[in-house]
């Protein structure tokens, strides 16, 4: 599912064509996946005109100039769920079109912004400046901002008893980081997932911080990690499955070539991929 690299190319590869360009209609073949009445999202949205696309975690933020002159900034937050994209589709563009529309966005001129979304477990959402800040907020910080430095996240873990992997997937504790890079994450740390976040040493939270970050990064570069449904604004697959460590390669032998095999443990319903011998599990939960 997407996380923070796939969000992240999906922004870059909308940001510079979308700019400028004014939402001439808004269809809305899936009106479950707004968070809002149809009829209230509608009115908000058309004739609005796109400044800019943002990212804050895993979420798209399309900066909108509204036509309601009372509150002319918004934002249309999109939470790309565990399928979820955006595809801009030219008038000349001869395929058509995503197979699971969602919502789409007619543009001035021509073309077209669509979310797709085959699980349909995403959500869009439009704020004012105000609810934005507030839902803005209640998110904790991102991995690639220069303010997220290895004490700032040594004192986020030091307050929290919580599994580590579980830490790391929590939004309000750092923004954008699903199971994937979590994982990943992890391994490159040489942390056990289950490991509480209150006891993982100043040592291991610095490399966990250069991990996450390094991590993070590359996925990027490669356009993000391609397991099923998710491709770039593009329609293209992003190419860094081909560099998980540990996510999805359980019983292959560990990527450091330690005699070690990857494993797979279960706990808060979601699975966690890790090496027994490189990330020894602390010795009070054995
Ligand atoms: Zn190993």
């Amino acid at each position: 599912m997407p996380e923070l690299p796939e969000a992240e190319t999906i922004r870059r590869g909308l940001a510079a064509p979308l700019r400028g360009r004014v939402v001439r209609r808004v269809r809305i073949p899936r009106p479950d996946l707004l968070t809002q009445e149809s009829d209230r999202f509608t009115s908000l949205v058309e004739g609005a005109r796109f400044l800019d696309v943002g990212r804050r975690g895993k979420n798209l933020v399309f900066e909108l100039a509204a036509v309601d002159e009372n509150d002319p900034h918004l934002r249309m937050v999109v939470n790309l769920g565990m399928s979820g994209g955006m595809t801009l589709l030219r008038a000349d563009d001869d395929s058509t079109g995503p197979s699971h529309p969602g919502v789409v966005f007619d543009l001035d001129g021509e073309g077209a912004l669509i979310y797709h979304d085959v699980r349909r477990f995403g959500r869009l959402t439009v704020f004012g400046s105000r609810a934005f800040s507030n839902w803005s907020q209640a998110l904790g910080p991102e991995p690639l901002d220069s303010s997220f430095t290895p004490s700032s996240l040594a004192d986020g873990l030091s307050g929290s008893r919580s599994p580590i992997r579980s830490w790391l997937l929590d939004q309000k504790r750092i923004a954008g980081v699903g199971n994937i890079y979590a994982n990943e994450a992890l391994f490159g740390a040489r942390i056990h997932p289950r490991t509480p976040a209150n006891r993982i040493s100043a040592d291991d939270s610095r490399g966990l911080h250069h991990a996450l970050q390094r991590i993070l990064r590359d996925a990027i570069r490669a356009r993000g990690t391609t397991l099923q449904d998710y491709r770039t604004a593009l329609g293209t697959p992003g190419s860094y499955a081909s560099d998980l460590r540990v996510y999805g390669r359980e019983g292959r032998p560990c990527a450091r070539r330690c005699g070690g095999t990857v494993e797979r443990l279960v706990f808060s319903n979601r699975s966690s991929f890790f090496c027994p011998r490189c990330q020894p599990e602390p010795s009070s939960l054995n």
